[in-house]
Formats: C-alpha cells, structure tokens, sequence
C-alpha cells in the first residue's frame, strides 16, 4: 500500500526568473549553437501541441518525488499504487495540476507501463480532468503504444514512482528555453541541471515543465508488459529488460530536475514524452544533435515534498 504519512518536505532556493535567464542562457551556450533564453508569458497549454487541461504552469510550483525505483528493482513492490488527488493534497494543493514522469498503475491497467501524467486533480465539487498518456509494447508487433489513459480507466491512478510538477494550472511568466543544435555531450534537461548545480554549489534548485523537441530523433525506452521475474541487480541486467527506441520529433516532453538532493534520496531527473503520432516513454537525448531544436517552458519549484520515500534504496537504475 502507498504510505502518504511518510512525507518529507524541503524549501528550495528560488532565484528570480531574470536571474535564472542570465545562469541559464550562460550554461546552455557551452552544449548547445543557438540558445535563446526568455522570460515570457505563459503561452496557452491548453492549445496544441500540448492540450493540456490547464492554460499555464504558474501559481505555488511544487515538486514531489514519489516512491522510487527501488520499488521497481530489484522486484517490482506491485501493491505500491498512488493517487494524483491524494498527492495533491498531500502537496498542499488540492486541485493542482500535475505533470511529470511516473510508472503507470498495473494494479487497474493489468500491466506495467510508461506513464506520462497530465491530470488536473479533483478540487471542491469539481471532479478531476486526466489527459494522461501511457504507453506499452504492443505485442502484436513490438512497437510502442500510446494510449489515452481515460479510455481504460476513470481514476488518476499511478504505480511505484512519480516525479511530478505541480502548480495551480495558472497563467504568468516562466522561463522560455529556445534551443538548436547540440554541441556537448548532454541533455537538454541535464545541461540545465549541471548548470544549475555548477551555478548554486550551496543550494538545491527544482524546475519543473514541458518542452518540444521540434526536430530530430529522440532516444526513449518503454518498459515491458510484465515486470521481471528475476531480480534486476545492475544497471546492465535493466537495460537488458528495457525495450529502448529511436523516435521522430516532434515529441512534448515533460521534465522534472533537481540541481541538488538535499538529502532525500530524490531522482534528480526525469521525463516523459508523448507525441500525437503514437509515441510515448521515458526520455534520453536526442540522436540527431546537428539538426535538434527544443522549444521549452518552465518554472522553478518553491518546495519539494520526498512521498512514500524507500527505506531499502540503491542507485541503479535512475537514467
Ligand atoms: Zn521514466
């Protein structure tokens, strides 16, 4: 069963927006030919590509970490099985909007799964709105599946582990991250976060988001139907049981980063992506640097709250 009374809860530095501009558009110039960082409006999330079920990412930004891998691997902890609503009340937030990367709920989809939630959760009288995706290998040809996760179930269930971003679902400014052609060795969303930790070596800094890869191929990794039935020791044993795939842009990818873990055992970073041509998992970097572009959006995090956090832990397996 979830543990919602195990919860942790650390104030992050929350540097201005104009700040975080100069430190990111410094840090994203060393791996990347054209960087152009912004502080902007919130452009409409309720529009394509992102269909969203909210307009913005602003109003108390907050980030969770969710049970964990640990209760993936070595053996999936199947019963670990959480609720977005309860979250956002445990996130002081009732009603937040949230998104980020997680595993989806085998318990009532009848499988493991990738799970890219979009939910905003349920508040006084107003029943919760779940634009999630997930996604599978299709066993009739191997291939991913992208699915509406309101089409199989009307809940806002998820499995195991979560890295989510909530807000308010509110209009305002964020930073906007306008980005071509990969020169370093990183992530998009590593670079942000190895700038960050090199920029603040004292503090722990969140942002969470969404951002579109707009050209070029992505490396993702889906995971299978049926979780492993023999104990998963290294990194080499999970990527052996990984399904991994080359997709094409344009993918919209929500991230959730941490400059620094102030001691509660956190995923540093995570992302999901979706597509609207059938795509959906967890994401890598892109393989095409000399034509990538990203287009992004994102806040800094005020607070993150550790839920449910593994008392066994290791390091294998957060890639
Ligand atoms: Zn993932």
């Amino acid at each position: 069963m979830a543990d919602y009374n195990k919860i942790e809860k650390v104030q992050l530095h929350v540097p201005s927006l104009e700040e975080l501009r100069d430190v990111l558009q410094a840090g994203l110039e060393e791996d990347f030919a054209e960087v152009q960082v912004s502080v902007v409006e919130c452009p409409d999330l309720t529009q394509e590509p992102f269909n969203f079920p909210v307009k913005g990412l602003c109003g108390s930004p907050r980030i969770t970490d969710v049970g964990g891998v640990p209760y993936l691997i070595p053996l999936a902890h199947k019963h670990k099985e959480y609720d977005m609503n309860t979250v956002a009340q445990k996130l002081e937030l009732p009603g937040a909007f949230i998104l980020g990367a997680a595993a989806g709920p085998s318990g009532v989809l009848g499988m493991n799964s990738e799970l890219v939630p979009l939910v905003q959760t349920e508040s006084e009288g107003k029943p919760a709105i779940n634009s999630s995706y997930f996604s599978t290998i299709n066993p009739a040809d191997g291939q991913c599946l992208l699915e509406k996760f309101s089409d199989k179930h009307s809940g806002c269930n998820f499995g195991l582990l979560g890295n989510l971003y909530a807000c308010e679902g509110k209009t305002g400014k964020v930073l906007e991250m306008r980005v071509k052609r990969r020169t370093g060795s990183n992530s998009l969303v590593a670079t942000m976060r190895k700038t960050l930790q090199d920029h603040y070596p004292d503090q722990s800094l969140a942002l969470g988001g969404t951002s579109i890869v707009q050209k070029g191929k992505f490396k993702i990794h889906i995971m299978p139907r049926e979780f492993s039935a023999c104990p998963l020791h290294t990194d080499a044993e999970v990527n052996k049981w990984l399904q991994f795939f080359e997709v094409d842009a344009p993918l919209i990818c929500q991230s959730v980063l941490v400059s620094r873990d102030p001691g509660l055992d956190l995923r540093v970073e995570h992302t999901h992506c979706f597509s609207h041509h059938g795509i959906a998992g967890h994401c890598y970097i892109d393989t095409t640097p000399d034509i990538v572009e990203y287009l992004g959006y994102y806040l800094p995090a005020e607070f993150v709250y550790r839920i449910d956090r593994p008392e066994i832990t290791h390091v294998v397996g957060r890639n």
